[in-house]
């Protein structure tokens, strides 16, 4: 066979090895959905105690962060925040030439650029990571990241990061993944807290959480669908700068948020919350956008007043 003929029987590729730093619950999953992928896996956490159940489903355990390095070609770290990477590899930089890190820890998207500098200035290729699903999704049909950076390191690297979750890329900035990760997060941290407010709420009638969250989970269903289809269609009026007032009016929302307001008072509840909403509303209405559809408490967070 010459050189510019196909190998019809081409080996199959064996699987990346990869290292895992990092193994609170999300890295634990990502390690077992590696091992159970039949990739050679090599990890390393602080708290080296952690590290005992993937051990003990197949892992390698790595000394140091140095080690852990260089087992692989490819590092995934899951921490709690971009801090903690420089402190764990601080004694690894050496070794970070010609290797991959991917970071799908949670920060800023300005420390997210930050770190694909710092990684460049040490030979080695950084990918940013947010993750959409909790731990026991990760691997599952449904789980997906987001990545961005450099797009040939993601290419290089697919097949072990597609045993993740489906990886779906949106640009060059480092910062873009994780500026949205932090857009989801945002809906999400928001949400719970309403959930728990509302079952506050509901508990101070005797209501139990477990007869009140499955009636709640219909609202969020309810927000998914009136943001997708329906006559209102917010997405594509908010990207034309309209707020029609047809449907669901700022003065409208605002009044339900000053009623919640004053029931959470009544109850004896926080209402660091309900406040917040009801100064949406309240924002909007000072403006003269009463008669505007609800979306109009956009032009707020994008201009907040100051002092
Ligand atoms: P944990 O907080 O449980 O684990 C964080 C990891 O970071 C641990 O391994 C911890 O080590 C390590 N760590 C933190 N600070 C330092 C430091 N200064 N030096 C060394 N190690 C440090 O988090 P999760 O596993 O739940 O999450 C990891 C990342 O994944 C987070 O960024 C989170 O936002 C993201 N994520 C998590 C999801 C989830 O369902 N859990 C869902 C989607 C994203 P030690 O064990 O020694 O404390």
């Amino acid at each position: 066979m010459n050189a510019h003929q196909e190998n019809p029987h081409p080996a199959p590729q064996l699987p990346t090895p990869v290292s895992v730093i990092g193994l609170g619950p999300m890295g634990r999953a990502m390690v077992r959905t590696l091992l159970a992928a039949g990739h050679e896996v090599t990890v390393w956490n602080r708290t080296a105690s952690r590290a005992a159940g993937v051990v003990s489903d197949g892992a390698k355990r790595a000394t140091t962060p140095r080690e852990a390095i260089e087992a692989s070609p490819l590092t995934l770290l899951s921490l709690t925040d971009y801090q903690a990477m420089y402190d764990i590899l601080t004694d690894a930089t050496a070794s970070l030439s010609g290797r991959t890190l991917v970071n799908l820890s949670s920060d800023t998207p300005g420390r997210s650029r930050e770190a694909a500098t710092w990684a460049a200035g040490h030979g080695a290729a950084f990918l940013t990571g947010g993750v959409m699903n909790p731990a026991p999704m990760v691997g599952t049909d449904e789980a997906y990241v987001y990545y961005s950076g450099d797009e040939d390191v993601l290419t290089r690297h697919r097949a072990a990061l597609a045993v993740v979750g489906a990886p779906k890329y949106l640009g060059a900035d480092p910062g873009l993944a994780q500026l949205m990760y932090q857009a989801h997060l945002t809906v999400f941290l928001t949400a719970l807290s309403g959930l728990m407010h509302a079952t506050a709420l509901l508990g101070t009638a005797g209501v139990t959480a477990e007869q009140a969250l499955p009636e709640l989970f219909l609202t969020a269903d309810t927000i998914g669908a009136m943001m997708t289809a329906g006559e209102e269609r917010p997405g594509a009026a908010l990207d034309a700068g309209e707020h029609p007032g047809d449907l669901s009016t700022v003065t409208m929302m605002g009044a339900t948020a000053d009623h919640i307001l004053e029931t959470s008072a009544t109850l004896g509840l926080d209402l660091a919350l309900p406040s917040t909403i009801l100064g949406h509303y309240r924002r909007a209405v000072e403006d003269g956008h009463g008669g505007d559809n609800w979306t109009r408490i956009i032009d707020g967070m994008r201009e907040p007043r100051v002092g």
